[in-house]
């Protein structure tokens, strides 16, 4: 058996917290913890906050729509609400401390597992060892570098980690999918944005 940080705690703090939030509503706020480990053994808890497997999840809300059964808003300051609630929601981004020489660099050929890297070749990328050519796979692996490396890129740094020789060809494919940008020519930097994928599409 192994204990985990007090999740009674946990709740109340977290709970303090939605109060500050949601202060402008005078919602009831309650509380659970909820295991999602379906073989964790709940041992001796205090009975402050309920604790169950996330199966009683379901009954444990119907217990809550029976205890509370008018409602307090209205579906247009529920609308509000979420609104709300989505706009709060701003995962914070951690960039992992890994030395970037234990990771395969470039544009990694999927056809071939990943193991082996892409050419660069007339403004797309060609394997030469299952000769597997595709554009679109440029925005995956860029987004894998905005993930470990950086956020930022810079035509060196571009052509260092993706093996391309021409400084040239490096900055059109930087200037292509205009990425916000700071500095002049040579030492410009490119802010990579965070739906890179999604940001990339309509310029492939
Ligand atoms: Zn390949």
């Amino acid at each position: 058996m192994e204990g985990f940080a007090n999740p009674i705690t946990q709740i109340q703090r977290h709970m303090q917290f939605i109060k500050i939030i949601f202060k402008n509503y005078s919602l009831p706020i309650e509380g659970a913890v909820i295991l999602s480990n379906p073989s964790a053994i709940i041992a001796n808890h205090p009975k402050s906050v309920p604790i169950f497997h996330v199966s009683g999840l379901q009954s444990h809300i119907q217990t809550l729509f029976d205890k509370y059964p008018t409602p307090i808003l209205t579906n247009e300051q529920l609308t509000r609400f979420v609104q709300l609630i989505r706009a709060q929601h701003q995962p914070q981004e951690i960039l992992p401390r890994i030395d970037t020489s234990r990771f395969r660099h470039g544009v990694l050929c999927p056809k071939c597992r990943y193991k082996n890297q892409m050419h660069f070749y007339r403004g797309g990328w060609k394997c030469l060892a299952c000769h597997y050519t595709s554009s679109g796979i440029f925005a995956e692996a860029l987004q894998d570098y905005r993930l470990l490396v950086s956020r930022t890129i810079t035509n060196s740094q571009l052509r260092a980690f993706f093996g391309i020789t021409s400084s040239d060809a490096a900055n059109r494919l930087l200037r292509k999918f205009q990425f916000p940008s700071t500095g002049t020519y040579k030492n410009r930097i490119y802010y990579l944005p965070d739906n890179l994928i999604e940001y990339m599409k309509p310029f492939l």
